[in-house]
């Protein structure tokens, strides 16, 4: 897509610091990390926001918690991340091109949990 920002840094037209990538997603370190590790999923097929996948497209859902397995052992923190998606603007969704933030600190501490919603 024209004017979309990951889809120009997956085609290369802007610089990104890459940690994964294979033919269907890539994986690069948040512009601005919230976390000592904050990374970002993001699969290279041009889909706006979660609510759009469906039975033709969710394949691309597998290939993102496969590269979250892979890039979150390469990195040394599995057992110790959250996955976030954020889907709409009201949600906190910036880019509207779908994508999935790792999350991990060292300490082990999470960064928002769901217990503060009970
Ligand atoms: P959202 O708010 O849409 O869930 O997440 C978008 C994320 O993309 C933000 O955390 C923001 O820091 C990150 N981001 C925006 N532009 C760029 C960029 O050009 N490069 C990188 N690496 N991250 C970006
Ligand atoms: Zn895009």
């Amino acid at each position: 897509m024209n004017d979309c920002i990951f889809c120009k840094i997956i085609n290369g037209d802007i610089p990104s610091n890459k940690e994964y990538e294979d033919e269907n997603v890539i994986v690069i370190h948040d512009l601005n990390p919230l976390a000592d590790t904050h990374l970002l999923v993001i699969p290279k097929k041009h889909i706006s926001c979660a609510d759009e996948i469906n039975e033709s497209n969710s394949d691309v859902i597998a290939h993102v918690f496969e590269a979250v397995s892979k890039v979150t052992k390469k990195l040394g923190i599995e057992n110790n991340f959250q996955v976030l998606n954020n889907c709409g603007e009201n949600a906190g969704q910036s880019v509207m091109h779908i994508h999935f933030h790792i999350l991990s600190n060292k300490e082990g501490r999470v960064l928002w949990s769901t217990t503060e919603l009970k």
